[in-house]
């Protein structure tokens, strides 16, 4: 750790950091890279620590004295602005932000992602603090591209779909498809922050993550998570492989995204943290253009994986359809395509990412398996035993 400089060359002093949302996926590999790669200190808020327990017992651990949990609502503590005034810099991670959540709990999802934000965003306005804020690539919507007529040539054109932080529009669908609600919220809670910035001169970064998947996403239902839930597709899918069950793709599965691994898209982070005087006042796309895939390939690349990593032979009909309305219900619409522009990012903080989508899955896959096949095996031997 001795002698870590940021990009200009200058020595990186130790900071405080309270990062809302610690508790989650994102958050749970940001403190765990902190940890073991920084000297900053951590005072992580959330309702749940299950995905840091690791670092925050023993207490004979490395970094005992840098990292402290706070158990703590955003919604109603009052202890909030004290551990943003404690810390040089706060992190925003906390939102409800699982698809299936959109349309069904759409007024959580709201609150979530713009009403609970607003104390925190006064706060650091207010006590002259630094803001990380964790948004969306939804925000972007539906691709221009999405509009034309579907053998149009203009398709193919990257003018047509990549999606830029300072010129791509904002394209949502109407009030009554009810998954947009996420994305104008999180779209208005980033406008307040932008004019916070301008008009108070808070210092701000805005952080859109493109697809980020890996070890610790969400839940597998019936195991740690509800029997009922419906997690992101990552979690989805591995709870299908681990059950032996086909694949199920909403509306054909014909939707477009990138995904990147969850170790690069934290290194991005970490440069933003260290780099204040590059990351301030910019809105960062933080995704991987390389690896885009149909929902449908994406199946059929975590079968192929999911095989390897197993043992386990693949079904016959690996894959099924489903449409949005019997798999989300009513309101839920999507986003066709997701390819992040990389120039601000690349000229601000000279990032990119590393790992292929075959790479990222296969060490996500190995982790899901050794995590979960055993308690899977033994869930299903029970209820077909009652
Ligand atoms: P996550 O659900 O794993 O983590 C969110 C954490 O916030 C959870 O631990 C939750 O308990 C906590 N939280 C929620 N409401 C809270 C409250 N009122 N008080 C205290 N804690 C609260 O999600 P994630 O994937 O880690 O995402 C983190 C952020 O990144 C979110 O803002 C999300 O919108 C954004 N994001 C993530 C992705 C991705 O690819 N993972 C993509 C787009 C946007
Ligand atoms: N999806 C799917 N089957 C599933 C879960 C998700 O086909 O079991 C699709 C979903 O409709 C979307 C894509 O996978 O097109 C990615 O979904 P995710 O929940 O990860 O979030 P999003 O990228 O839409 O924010």
């Amino acid at each position: 750790m001795a002698g870590r400089v940021d990009l200009d060359g200058n020595p990186i002093k130790p900071i405080t950091i309270c990062m809302i949302g610690a508790g989650g996926f994102i958050g749970s590999h940001l403190c765990e890279k902190l940890m073991s790669e920084t000297p900053h200190k951590v005072l992580a808020v959330d309702v749940s620590n299950d995905k840091i327990k690791h670092l925050l017992e023993p207490a004979t651990l490395a970094w005992a004295d840098r990292i402290e949990f706070h158990r703590i609502n955003i919604k109603n503590d009052s202890r909030l602005e004290g551990l943003i005034k404690m810390a040089d810099l706060t992190i925003n991670l906390a939102a409800i932000c699982t698809p299936a959540d959109y349309n069904t709990r759409p007024l959580d999802t709201i609150y979530s992602n713009f009403i609970d934000a607003l104390p925190v965003v006064k706060y650091c306005s207010e006590n002259g603090k630094r803001l990380i804020h964790f948004s969306t690539c939804e925000i972007y919507g539906k691709t221009i591209g999405a509009f034309l007529p579907k053998d149009s040539p203009l398709r193919q054109d990257p003018a047509y779909y990549v999606l830029k932080e300072d010129t791509s529009p904002c394209i949502f669908g109407p009030i009554e498809k009810q998954r947009w609600s996420y994305a104008c919220a999180k779209q208005l809670i980033e406008r307040l922050i932008y004019a916070e910035g301008a008009e108070n001169g808070l210092e701000f970064t805005i952080v859109r993550p493109f697809n980020w998947i890996g070890p610790r996403m969400d839940f597998i239902p019936g195991i740690d998570g509800p029997s009922e839930g419906v997690p992101r597709v990552l979690a989805c899918f591995s709870n299908n492989l681990l059950r032996r069950e086909p694949l199920k793709l909403v509306d054909g599965g014909e939707s477009q995204r990138t995904f990147i691994y969850i170790k690069d898209a934290i290194e991005a982070v970490l440069l933003m943290i260290e780099n204040p005087a590059r990351a301030n006042g910019h809105i960062f796309n933080v995704g991987n253009p390389n690896n885009e895939v149909t929902v449908r390939q994406l199946a059929e690349m975590m079968t192929k994986v999911y095989s390897k990593v197993s043992g386990e032979s693949s079904l016959e009909t690996p894959t099924i359809d489903i449409s949005s309305k019997e798999f989300y219900g009513e309101g839920y619409d999507d986003s066709d395509k997701r390819i992040p522009d990389m120039t601000i990012i690349n000229k601000q903080l000279a990032w990119n990412p590393k790992t292929s989508l075959w790479d990222l899955l296969e060490s996500t896959l190995t982790y899901q398996h050794r995590t979960y096949a055993e308690a899977i095996k033994q869930a299903m031997s029970k209820s077909t035993a009652n």
